[in-house]
C-alpha cells in the first residue's frame, strides 16, 4: 500500500491488510473442504457457492487483494477514497464483489473470529464494514493464517448463553443463521466489545 493511503487509512481509523491474489485464488478448494464437512444450512450453502463462483471471476491482471475495515463511524466515502489514492500511485483499483470477506479478514490477519461467528478488529471491536479492492498492485507474501476462534472466546461463553433463539449452538462454530433474529445481544455483551459499544 502507499504510504499517503495508510496515513489516511491510520487518521481515519480504517485497518487494511495487502494479500496476494494467489492466496484468495487457492480459497474455493478450503471452502469446498469446509462445505463438505460442515453442517450448513440453504442461506449459508448459497452463500460459499456464491462465495467460490466469485473468486473464479477475479480477473486475470489482479495481483493483489486489499481487505480494509471501516468503523461504522467513519466516513462513508472511504470506498471511493481508497479507490481514488490507489489510481493516483498508477495502481488499478476496483472493488472486490462478493468474495469471503469475513474469511479473507481472518486469514490474514485483520481480525479474529468470535465465537459468535462476527469478526473483531483490533482497536475496533465488531463494529465495522469490510471491504475488498482488487488491486495490480504487486504483493508476493503477506501473513496467511488458518480461520482461528480469537484467544478470549476460549474461556468466555456470553454470547452463546445470552443468544435468545438458540442460533448458536456449542456444537459448531456457525450460527444457526435461519434461526437468528439479527438482535445483536450477542455482539452487545461480547467483551471484546466493551471499549467500542
Ligand atoms: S462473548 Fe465471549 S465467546 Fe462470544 S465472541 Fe465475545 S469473547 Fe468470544
Ligand atoms: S444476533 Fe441475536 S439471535 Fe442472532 S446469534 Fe446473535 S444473539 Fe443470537
Amino acid at each position: 500500500m502507499t504510504d499517503r493511503l495508510m496515513a489516511w487509512a491510520e487518521q481515519n481509523n480504517i485497518k487494511m491488510k495487502l494479500v496476494p491474489v494467489e492466496y484468495i485464488r487457492a480459497m474455493p478448494a478450503d471452502l469446498e473442504r469446509f462445505r463438505n464437512e460442515t453442517e450448513l444450512d440453504t442461506r449459508q450453502h448459497n452463500a460459499l457457492h456464491s462465495n467460490i463462483n466469485n473468486i473464479g471471476k477475479i480477473p486475470k491482471k489482479t495481483r493483489s487483494v486489499l481487505i480494509a475495515a471501516c468503523s461504522y463511524a467513519a466516513d462513508a466515502g472511504g470506498d471511493n477514497h481508497i479507490i481514488a489514492e490507489m489510481k493516483a500511485a498508477g495502481y488499478t483499483c476496483r472493488k472486490g464483489v462478493g468474495l469471503p470477506l469475513k474469511r479473507i479478514a481472518v486469514q490474514s490477519g485483520l481480525a479474529d473470529y468470535g465465537r459468535n461467528n462476527i469478526t473483531y478488529v483490533l482497536g475496533m471491536g465488531s463494529r465495522l464494514q469490510l471491504e475488498s479492492f482488487l488491486t495490480d498492485m504487486l504483493c508476493e507474501t503477506a501473513e496467511w493464517r488458518e480461520p482461528v476462534m480469537a484467544p478470549m472466546c476460549e474461556k468466555c461463553t456470553l454470547c452463546l448463553d445470552n443468544c435468545p433463539t438458540g442460533a448458536q449452538r456449542k456444537d459448531r462454530f456457525l450460527l444457526d443463521s435461519l434461526k437468528c433474529k439479527k438482535c445483536w445481544t450477542c455482539s452487545t455483551c461480547c467483551p471484546m466489545n466493551a471499549a467500542f459499544l
